[in-house]
Formats: structure tokens, C-alpha cells, sequence
């Protein structure tokens, strides 16, 4: 068999390898759906089956962007409660989300991915957790769209069991039962989860919080996803409220009840981690769990900064999530590079807290660390998968500035002149090339106002 070659010429290149290694004006060759080549100066003459040639000049080709952490459905119940704090959003936003069915959640996650993908985002993941009863098959719609729009997915086949009436937030349709959710998600991993270096889909076992699941879920969650040999994920010491309520329920903070529970090891990775002692920070260390930093939900909540700085000299693996666009409205990761460099020199660090490369490496290869993935995306090397991004510096946003990632992090949103996924065109000069935007627009305006209306009703 021949391999059909992509081969991009004359932009700067910002490998995120393990030495950073950038060139100012390189080349990069495409085999099918792996990197065959990279370096400085033009690409070698005379390759054989070169299907497209493409003069990049004035661009920086950076790894594709990797999201850690999300809520899909979120999409449809975006700019709602805009002044409250996360218990208070949760509680004004659960009655609508347990109304949620299959045609809504298809509709936000296609609007999620076509938002993420288009800035940038060539592997994503959904954190989904509320499966309504009879709510349609919930997973397989997600799914779905993720290959309609051509992103690299990882499910994190969420669930909750601790209801209302159980001393939960969310409303007892909404929840699953202890033995409902294992089942479902078992199921889940085994129509869906591909274990390849090469998957386009891959399924993680994710109980939602824990002041929405019991310490049963959380301990049978961990067990069933070692036994399936799939990854781990929860949300984790996002707000000092959350602190309180395990420190009253199990008599310890939330990093402790998660080691008493299984849920700390390299197998791991938890949304936010705001609220953590250095204590905390070195049980993450010592076992290898992993980070998905939220900066732009974490301001929005109100809900503080995570010690990512801390993190990283300790060596926690840490990446960058959108989170739900309920809590973030904007939906796009590439601004994330931007609050997390911005929002950590607010913390204790100061301006030493975080440079433009060491964002670069949260969004990318940060990312593919915390989902298991570091062998095969993440950064663009000899013999990793083809997801890579060409970012235009040569308009009016960024041609005065001299460094490209400087350019790319700390300037205005960058436009993407290509995308590659899998060595696929997903983004042309700013376009999804896989789906409709403006159908996406239209589709999940009507799904949003169904989902409001249902909403009233109740
Ligand atoms: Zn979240």
C-alpha cells in the first residue's frame, strides 16, 4: 500500500517535544495519518504520492489542541446564571438539565465540537453524567457527533446515584441507580472503547462529583475501569463548599476521600483541583494523577485559582479543559492558553507562574498525558498521529509580534487556516470541512428553546 502525502512548508514550527524544540521556518510531511517527517528548512525533493503541498508562510504549526475536561449538553443552556456561585449554579440549572433527551444532547454536543474544533481542538472529551430515564441512547448521540465532526474523542461516561431525597442536588428522575450506572457503563466500553494507537474513540468511567454519587459508585466506578483497563475521571476540590460538605460527610477533605476510595493513581485525571493543601498536591505527585486546570469556569464560579505552577514542579501531569459552557460560555480552548497563563500570574507565582510554551504544553501535551495518550498525540514527532494545527500570525491580530508563540498565547484568538485530525483536513481556512456551522447554529438554537421550555413546565 501507498501512503498518501500531506507536506507543509515554510511556517514556524513549535514541536512541544520533550526539549521544546522549535523551528522558525520548517517543514512537516503528512503519511496518511502519521508524521513521517519534521524538521528545519524545506521538506526533502522528489517524495513519492505527495497529494497536497501547502506553502504555510506566516504560520506556526503547533500539535492540535487536546480538551481534558467538558459537559457537551452544556451548550444548550449557555449564559444562565451568570452571577452565582457553583453550588448556586447547580442548583438554579438542575431542574432544566434532567429534562435533557437525545435530539438536545446530539444538537449541544455537535455545537461543542464544531466550536472547539474550528479553534484549534483536534482531540476532545465529553464528561457526560446525566442520563435521565428514558432519556434515548445518550452515549451513542455524543459518540456519534464526534465522528460527524472528525475530533478525536475520548467518552467520560459519567453517572450519578445521589439524588434530591438522598441528600444530593440533582433531581431523583436524573439520577441513575448504583448498579444501573456500572451496567451502562460497562456496556459503554464494551460497543465503544477502542484500545488502538490509532482510536478515534475511547471511553472513561467517570461518577460525576462526590456530592452527586455515593462512596459505593465511586469505589465499584474504579474497580470496573481497572478491570476494563480504561481510565478514570471525576471533578475534584473545585470550591471551598465542596471541601466542607466531604470534611462533614466522610471527615476528611476531598484528595483523602479520593485515595479512600481508589481514585488516586496514574490512571486518574480530576477537573479542577482548586482547593488543594501541599499535602494534597503530593499525593497527587507521588501517584501520578493527573490535572484537567479550568481557569475560565474556575473565574466564572468564582470558585478560585489551582496551584498549577505547584503542580507542575512537582510533576502532576495537567492539562486544560473548556469545562461546561455553562460555566464558560465561550467554548473554546485556545483562549484557555491565554486565562491560564493570565489567570496563574494572579496567583501566588506571580509573573513567574507560567510562560507562553509552558500554556503551549498544558493545551497539548499536557493534555494527552492526563487521557493516556502521550505515545500517539501531544506533540508532533517521527511516528505520532497526524493531529496538528496550522495557526495564520500574518494579519492584523498578530503580525507585529516577533515570536510566534508569544504571537499564539498572549495575542487575540488565532485564526485557523488548517486543521489536521488523523491526517484529515477537519478546519480550511476557518471552516469546518465536516459539518454544516450554520445548520449546528440553527439546530441548537431550536433545541435550546425546547429545552427551556420543558424546563417551565415543571
Ligand atoms: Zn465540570
Amino acid at each position: 500500500m501507498t501512503a498518501a502525502r500531506i507536506v507543509i512548508e515554510n511556517c514556524a514550527i513549535a514541536t512541544v517535544d520533550s526539549v521544546d524544540t522549535e523551528h522558525p521556518s520548517g517543514h512537516i510531511v503528512v503519511a496518511d495519518n502519521r508524521i513521517e517527517a519534521i524538521g528545519p528548512g524545506r521538506a526533502p525533493r522528489g517524495l513519492p504520492d505527495v497529494v497536497r503541498r501547502i506553502d504555510a508562510t506566516g504560520h506556526l504549526a503547533t500539535p492540535g489542541l487536546v480538551n481534558t475536561h467538558h459537559h457537551f449538553y452544556q451548550w444548550i443552556t449557555r449564559g444562565l446564571a451568570t452571577d452565582h456561585n457553583l453550588f448556586d449554579w447547580l442548583v438554579a440549572l438542575y431542574p432544566t438539565w434532567a429534562r435533557i433527551d437525545e435530539p438536545m444532547v446530539r444538537a449541544a454536543a455537535r455545537g461543542s465540537l464544531a466550536m472547539m474544533a474550528r479553534g484549534g481542538v483536534t482531540t476532545a472529551m465529553d464528561h457526560h453524567y446525566i442520563y435521565p430515564r428514558g432519556s434515548g441512547d445518550l452515549s451513542g448521540a455524543i459518540i456519534g457527533a464526534a465522528q460527524e465532526v472528525g475530533v478525536r474523542f475520548t467518552l467520560a461516561r459519567g453517572s450519578m446515584d445521589r439524588g434530591a431525597s438522598n441528600g444530593g442536588l440533582p433531581p431523583d428522575f436524573a439520577v441513575e441507580s448504583l448498579d444501573g450506572a456500572l451496567a451502562a457503563t460497562d456496556a459503554t466500553i464494551d460497543t465503544h472503547h477502542d484500545a488502538s494507537f490509532d482510536a478515534m474513540t475511547q471511553i472513561a468511567v467517570a461518577p460525576c462529583s462526590p456530592f452527586s454519587v455515593s462512596t459505593d459508585l465511586l469505589r465499584e466506578g474504579a474497580r470496573l475501569a481497572r478491570s476494563r483497563g480504561v481510565r478514570l475521571h471525576t471533578h475534584g476540590s473545585e470550591t471551598v463548599e465542596e471541601e466542607r460538605f466531604c470534611k462533614e460527610l466522610f471527615g476528611m477533605g476531598p484528595t483523602d476521600y479520593f485515595e479512600s476510595t481508589g481514585w488516586l493513581g496514574p490512571d486518574v485525571w480530576m477537573a479542577h483541583c482548586v482547593h488543594m493543601d501541599d499535602s494534597d498536591i503530593a499525593a497527587f505527585a507521588r501517584t501520578g494523577t493527573g490535572v484537567a486546570h479550568c481557569p475560565s469556569s474556575n473565574a466564572r464560579l468564582a470558585a478560585g485559582i489551582a496551584r498549577v505552577p505547584d503542580m507542575l514542579a512537582a510533576g502532576i501531569p495537567v492539562g486544560l479543559g473548556v469545562d461546561g459552557t455553562a460555566s464558560n460560555e465561550s467554548g473554546e480552548l485556545h483562549t484557555e492558553l491565554r486565562n491560564a497563563l493570565l489567570i496563574n500570574r494572579l496567583g501566588r507565582h506571580g509573573e513567574s507562574a507560567l510562560t507562553a510554551r509552558a500554556a503551549l504544553r498544558l493545551g497539548t501535551h499536557g493534555g494527552a498525558q492526563v487521557l493516556g495518550r502521550a505515545e500517539q498525540i501531544g506533540s508532533l514527532e517521527v511516528g505520532k498521529l497526524a493531529d496538528l494545527v496550522l495557526w495564520r500570525l500574518d494579519t492584523l491580530a498578530h503580525a507585529s509580534i516577533a515570536d510566534p508563540v508569544t504571537a499564539l498565547v498572549f495575542g487575540a484568538a488565532a485564526p485557523v487556516t488548517l486543521s489536521l485530525i488523523n491526517g484529515r483536513a477537519v478546519v480550511e481556512d476557518n471552516r469546518l470541512t465536516t459539518v454544516d456551522e450554520d445548520d449546528i447554529a440553527r439546530v441548537t438554537r431550536a433545541e435550546a428553546q425546547r429545552l427551556m421550555r420543558l424546563g417551565e413546565e415543571r
